[in-house]
């Protein structure tokens, strides 16, 4: 094993790689014996372990320093091969799933896997691949134009991710200034932003009728590998979320705004929390890292593990620089069973959250990373963000270690305050989603007008007076998954109803929930979702009635 930074690169051969795939699926459909066809299948999974490192590691690079010439070149490059490596890769599992040996093969690959090669199979094929390559384009246009944002202030030129700071500013006029010039940035880039999205929506319903879908709904749900609830399962959970949930967020803002002291909570406020700031950590990038690695040493012995490898190998770029991208994530390098964490630490608590919700997901991928069946780790996002999202509750009890004694009680609060009136929001991205691409012809004055009905649906508690951009709808276009992973935004309320079901048990048994929670990660994609869920002990949120529950065990936690 060797350090991030020492981990060589060149770039994928694509034309040799997508041969090589030719090669594998025509020897699995020779295969003579099953042991034969699963051979085959375990050099698939070293031939695209090595690619995909190569891939992710170029990804990296570019996200580190997006002005750095060569990976910018390499992303190009990547962007306009990966139709070609993903189809070549769906003809080789066509074979997989119509080997002699299915069943054998079945039980040894598992049943998801084979759903998720037909939910594959269904969202690709060779003659969309120049509508796919378009796509990328588009996202990348998308990404570069919000990379490149630089605003204006007190004489330093700033990008969104060092801004943000200043949005949630303890001083009102110095977060309503910071507001203003954010929504001006936005307002000046807004044909762009509606050129890009007219044409992504555009292009993906073309996509979808090429496919044979009607509109882009079930192709987005295939891309996300929705393998165990459809969209009616979804507009279900929406339902109750507007029934149930909207009023408890009702609830939980209006003791923010008396604890504020405002006599309306207006958007500027909206990430404030308390009258005199919100809290933030007050220990260096350096000692943040530092006693998260105490704290994981303390939380279990798996976790310690973890954390120790993550630092050894340099497996954390989190400084915030201009030029890195903005935003967070965790990846993973296949050849180096490594996770690897991109975050912009930037001084506030979102920097804690990293360190508490990226590690949730890089310790699942850690944990997850030694199975022999790697389609075991092809996790559907609704479950990973529950590894993340219960990490950031699971290590709620080590927050001394980044804040000051009375921060970190403003800090617990915060944290399950956010996590709550998140979910009204993240509900409504969906839901302007399947809006938008059940009516692709919705002119972009139109779209915002939705997103304007919407807000008054989940959010009617914030008032956007004062912002002509915000009144007219437009704030959707600072969310990024809109533009680059549609239907991925529910994942998010999903997930986050299963870790408030972990904060409501953690609270009673902290071993026992830990406990269900390290099974859950080890589990990783070996079953369903709603069957992993009910496994460990946990309830769908689909099911009637589980939205009121959490929300009633949650009440007692909002002060
Ligand atoms: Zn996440």
């Amino acid at each position: 094993m060797i350090k991030f930074s020492k981990m060589p690169y060149e770039r994928l051969d694509a034309k040799k790689y997508i041969e090589d795939i030719k090669k594998l699926a025509e020897q699995m459909k020779n295969a003579k014996t099953a042991d034969e066809a699963f051979e085959v299948h375990k050099r698939m999974y070293e031939i695209s372990g090595e690619a995909q490192t190569l891939i992710v590691l170029s990804s990296i690079r570019y996200t580190i320093d997006t002005t750095d010439e060569f990976y910018v070149k390499e992303e190009e490059y990547y962007n306009e091969v990966t139709p070609e490596i993903e189809t070549a890769m769906v003809s080789y599992q066509k074979e997989l799933n119509e080997s002699k040996f299915r069943k054998e093969l079945e039980e040894k690959i598992g049943k998801v896997a084979f759903k998720n090669m037909e939910l594959k199979a269904k969202s690709i094929s060779e003659k969309i691949i120049p509508l796919m390559q378009e796509e990328n384009e588009l996202k990348l246009a998308y990404s570069s134009l919000i990379a490149s944002a630089r605003i204006d202030w007190e004489g330093e030129s700033l990008n969104l991710s060092l801004i943000r700071p200043y949005l949630t500013d303890v001083n009102r006029e110095v977060r309503a200034k910071a507001w203003e010039k954010c929504s001006s940035y936005f307002e000046s880039i807004e044909d762009k932003l509606d050129d890009i999205y007219d044409k992504l929506v555009a292009n993906r319903t073309k996509q979808a009728r090429e496919l044979g879908y009607e509109n882009f709904v079930e192709l987005g749900y295939a891309r996300m590998q929705r393998n165990s609830y459809d969209k009616n399962d979804i507009a279900r959970f929406r339902k109750q979320i507007k029934e149930t949930y909207v009023p408890f967020a009702l609830k939980i803002h209006e003791k923010r705004k008396n604890r504020l002291g405002l006599s309306n909570l207006s958007y500027i406020d909206e990430g404030v929390f308390y009258k005199d700031g919100n809290p933030k950590p007050n220990r260096s990038p350096e000692e943040i890292l530092a006693n998260g690695q105490k704290m994981y040493s303390e939380l279990s012995k798996e976790t310690k593990e973890f954390f120790d490898f993550m630092m050894e190998y340099e497996l954390f770029d989190v400084l915030g620089r201009k030029t890195k991208k903005a935003g967070g994530y965790m990846t993973f390098l296949d050849k180096y069973n490594a996770p690897f964490i991109f975050a912009n630490f930037n001084g506030t608590s979102g920097d804690v959250d990293v360190i508490t919700h990226e590690c949730g997901h890089a310790f699942q991928g850690y944990v997850a990373s030694t199975l022999p069946i790697k389609e075991h780790m092809n996790i559907g996002m609704e479950t990973a963000e529950i590894h993340s999202m219960s990490m950031e509750f699971f290590t709620e009890p080590w927050m001394d270690l980044f804040f000051s004694e009375e921060d970190k009680e403003k800090y617990l609060q915060m944290h399950v305050e956010e996590a709550a009136v998140f979910i009204p929001y993240g509900t409504m991205v969906d839901e302007f989603q399947h809006i938008i691409y059940e009516n692709p012809e919705l002119t972009k004055e139109e779209r915002k007008s939705v997103w304007a009905k919407l807000e008054k649906e989940y959010r009617p508690y914030l008032d956007f007076t004062g912002s002509s951009y915000l009144e007219r709808g437009g704030i959707w276009q600072r969310q990024l998954h809109i533009y680059e992973m549609p239907f991925y935004y529910i994942d998010y309320v999903i997930a986050q109803m299963l870790a408030f079901q972990y904060k409501n048990w953690l609270d009673k048994d902290f071993k026992e929930a830990f406990a269900s929670y390290l099974k859950l990660c080890k589990l990783s994609a070996s079953d369903f979702f709603v069957n992993m869920i009910k496994e460990v002990g946990l309830k769908s949120p689909f099911d009637e009635g589980v939205v009121a529950e959490i929300v009633k065990g949650l009440e007692t936690k909002i002060k």
